[in-house]
């Protein structure tokens, strides 16, 4: 499927709208707190073997709640961005360049047993200390 590219810049503006028109003004802490909440809430629709199921033989309403937990993950993403002024486009592009550089297509592919992709994050890991 391919997203609703066009109907980008609108939805963000009504996601950024929403919370000034109520006068709601959350803390960087909570909208962080909350892209957490909202992702184990996606995550629970995965428990168990059932839900799994579920997902995988796209029950309908399992895919409506799937649906709705994406999308609050994502209201949280980008109220987060607009509170710390940061572009989540730069940021993905960022972040994709980074990760093409860390696990090149010609190692990673040939990577069978994730040996390479653990050797890398642990480098990564050292790196930051
Ligand atoms: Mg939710």
């Amino acid at each position: 499927m391919t997203p609703s590219f066009s109907k980008l810049p609108e939805v963000y503006q009504n996601v950024i709208k929403f919370n000034s028109d109520r006068g709601w003004h959350p803390t960087s802490h909570d909208t962080a707190s909350s892209v957490v909440i909202e992702a184990a809430e996606l995550l629970e629709l995965f428990q168990w073997q059932t839900g799994r199921e579920k997902i995988d033989n796209k029950d309908p309403e399992v895919m409506h709640h799937l649906t709705q937990e994406i999308g609050d993950v994502m209201i949280y993403l980008f109220d987060l961005c607009e509170l710390l002024n940061i572009d989540f486009v730069d940021a993905v592009d960022q972040k994709m360049r980074h990760n093409a550089e860390k696990y090149p297509v010609n190692k990673a592919k040939t990577d069978t047993h994730n040996e390479f992709y653990y050797s890398q994050k642990k480098k990564y890991r050292e790196e930051k200390k």
